[in-house]
């Protein structure tokens, strides 16, 4: 075990040293531990839904009616009508023939890129694609080649080098990048993958909810409804609740209830959050323009930090403010605390050497006096 202290003792020099730091209790935008109160930026409840009384009541019935756990994974007895009524829900709401649950993001990720490619096949991800997608990739056992963020002739060059080495070509990206706040240039991307015969899975973890009419996604909002094959996103962010979903077409769901493995051997989700997942997508359709107020704050927000002469970017309610070193962003995130706010450094690996940075996440439940404050506190700082 003396390797492992090793890592540990090198991971604390370096200052990249992850501990878990409970809170007594967290809601939309705000977050406590046991002695002091804090305005919440770091979490991805952008939309407050958690905390939603729909969500809540769904959930609090659906508990009572079918209990806790759902006993088996969906091939046994875990299979029930409430996960059948979402994935026709999430299939309307995304345009889609069908569409399958996943038990998580990082499930899904690692249960769908093994099933649709394999040691014959390539995959051109993002280079700052989350790791679950990554990951999948490894377990793929494909011929994994990243392409520079959202670099398009990088892209169309190793398509041109690389493509016919290999049996089938999977393209792989994040909608709205977690770390960058950024979005990917879907059409581009869409007219890639018809040129050189490829498909194309898009995870839309931080734009469902958000981008598009009714929050639908980016896919969706760029009008590409129906051209991309693999359209994953999760009920985990916006959306309040858990678990995941891939919008596709019914061959490609029949195929994965029998090959993608994180679907098949995991007990299903608890009816309570499927529950609770359903009402989030009604939810959206009750209150279309949710995600639209969103992006509109944080669009002026991400404008005062530039007036102010902070290096940000992003085109989401993600917010980056890019500080350099590790040291100088656990500092400002330290000292934002002592302030009443939180707000995550993200530092490498998780992003690359010299650029980390605060994350700013904004949800709907910030109002502009938290915002005003926390860019006096963040100048104060300077
Ligand atoms: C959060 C996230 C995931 C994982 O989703 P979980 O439901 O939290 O497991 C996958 N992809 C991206 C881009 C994410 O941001």
């Amino acid at each position: 075990m003396e390797e492992l202290a090793r890592f540990l003792e090198q991971r604390k020099e370096e200052r990249l040293l992850r501990r878990l730091s409970p809170l007594a209790w967290r809601a939309p935008a705000r977050a406590a531990t046991g002695d002091q109160e804090y305005i919440d930026f770091s979490s991805n409840d952008y939309l407050g839904l958690s905390a939603h009384p729909a969500l809540i009541r769904a959930a609090q019935d659906a508990l009572v009616k079918y209990g806790v756990g759902a006993g088996a994974s969906r091939l046994m007895s875990g299979d029930l009508d409430i996960h059948h009524a979402l994935e026709e829900a999430v299939a309307a709401f995304k345009g889609a023939e069908a569409a399958l649950v996943f038990n998580s993001g990082y499930q899904a990720n690692t249960g769908l890129l093994p099933a649709l490619v394999d040691r014959h096949d390539v995959i051109f991800a993002d280079s700052l694609s989350h790791a679950s997608l990554l990951d999948g990739a490894v377990l793929s056992r494909a011929k994994l080649i990243r392409f520079r963020h959202n670099d398009m002739d990088h892209l169309a060059d190793l398509l041109h080098e690389q493509r016919a080495s290999y049996t089938r070509a999977l393209l792989v990206t994040e909608s709205v990048f977690s770390m960058d706040g950024d979005r990917a240039p879907l059409r581009e991307l869409v007219a890639l993958k018809e040129r050189y015969h490829c498909r194309l899975l898009v995870d839309e973890a931080h734009a469902t909810g958000i981008f598009g009419p009714q929050g639908r996604g980016c896919v969706e909002a760029d009008g590409l409804t129906g051209q991309v094959e693999f359209v994953m996103g999760t009920f985990s962010k916006a959306l309040g609740g858990f678990g995941a979903f891939l919008a596709s077409t019914q061959l490609v769901k029949d195929y994965l209830v029998n090959a993608a493995r994180s679907f098949i051997y995991s007990t299903a989700l608890p009816p309570a959050i499927i529950a609770a997942n359903l009402a989030a997508l009604q939810v959206c359709r009750d209150e279309p323009s949710l995600g639209k107020k969103l992006l509109l704050k944080a669009d002026r927000f991400r404008k005062a930090l530039q007036r102010e002469k902070w290096k940000t970017g992003g085109e989401s309610q993600i917010i980056p403010v890019l500080v350099g070193e590790s040291a100088r962003a656990l500092a400002l995130s330290a000292k934002l605390a002592e302030c009443g706010f939180r707000v995550l450094a993200v530092r490498p690996p998780t992003v690359p050497e010299g650029q980390a940075r605060l994350r700013f996440s904004l949800c709907s439940a910030h109002n502009s006096t938290h915002l005003i404050k926390v860019l006096e506190a963040l100048n104060d700082l300077r």
